[in-house]
């Protein structure tokens, strides 16, 4: 691990004050991915902003139209919650082992983006709102490639709005190992129509637009059978193959319209 200056914010203006007068700071919450990335040496920062004291990123609360959750909201609070709906639940309780639920927050995941996490199908899923310090970044427009977000530099994530669905739940193939998506798909009935979102497959969370055009048709499982997925976009690795993974998306499109009702 390089050296570094290490801040405790006490506020997000403060956090975007110390960001903002730092050389090369970056801003830290659960610590999952970037303490790893720091041990490592993958990164250099030259500050360390500490989120975990800011009150104004924590917590959970439910209106009518859906359900706020706070940037430093672990996962274990989102599968522990009440308030939150249950196929955001489910996928929450579905991360990692409890130790990265119980350290690992919902604005690090998304944030970070990686191509294999399970929250970014959750945001696309239902059509979630990102609000940050700066403005409110709809999520169709947030998760923009491998390990890349909308997000400008010093930008910080304040919570997520996710509404209300009819109907909604997440289905994953999980890795053994990590249990980060192999693929993963989430289906709802959204306010603006059906919505299917697609993890791990890609290079980063997507819309299944052809998913969507069978599950408005027909919402069924079996409306997904003859549904063609581009092989030529996905993912091949040690875990999974092109071909194999666009296979598993059918599968779990399936089982996550079962799962909905
Ligand atoms: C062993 C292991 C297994 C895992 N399994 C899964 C899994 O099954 N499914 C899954 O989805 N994930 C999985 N994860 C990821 C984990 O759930 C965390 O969400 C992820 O590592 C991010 O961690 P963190 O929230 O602690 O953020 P950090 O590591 O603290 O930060 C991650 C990145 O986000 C930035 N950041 C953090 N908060 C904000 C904010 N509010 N605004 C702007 N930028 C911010 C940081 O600067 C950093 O670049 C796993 C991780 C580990 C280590």
């Amino acid at each position: 691990m390089y050296n570094f200056n290490f801040q405790s914010a006490s506020s997000l203006d403060d956090a975007a004050a110390k960001l903002g007068a730092a050389e090369d700071g970056t801003v830290i919450a659960g610590g999952q991915t970037l303490l790893p990335v720091l041990k490592q040496r993958l990164a250099n920062p030259s500050d360390v902003v500490d989120l975990s004291g800011i009150a104004e990123l924590k917590g959970i609360s439910a209106g009518a139209d859906g359900v706020t959750i706070g940037a430093m909201v672990t996962h274990a609070e989102v599968a522990g919650s009440s308030d939150v709906p249950a196929a955001l639940r489910a996928l929450a309780e579905g991360i990692g082992d409890p130790q990265v639920r119980n350290r690992g927050t919902l604005g690090g995941s998304i944030a970070n983006n990686d191509p294999a996490a399970d929250y970014p199908a959750a945001l696309l899923g239902l059509g979630a709102t990102i609000t940050t310090n700066q403005r409110e970044i709809a999520a169709d427009d947030f998760f923009t490639g491998l390990f890349e977000t909308a997000l400008n530099d010093g930008e910080i994530i304040k919570s997520v709005t996710f509404p209300n669905a009819t109907k909604a739940a997440y289905a994953k193939f999980p890795s053994p190992a990590s249990r980060y998506a192999m693929v993963g798909v989430f289906v709802a009935q959204a306010a603006d129509g059906v919505r299917v979102a697609v993890t791990g497959a890609t290079e980063c969370a997507h819309r299944g637009p052809n998913l969507e055009a069978a599950l408005s048709a027909n919402w069924s499982p079996d409306a997904v059978d003859g549904v063609t997925i581009p092989v030529d976009r996905m993912n091949s690795d040690i875990h999974a193959g092109a071909e194999y993974r666009a296979h598993l998306v059918v599968v779990m499109a399936k089982r996550a319209v079962a799962a909905a009702g």
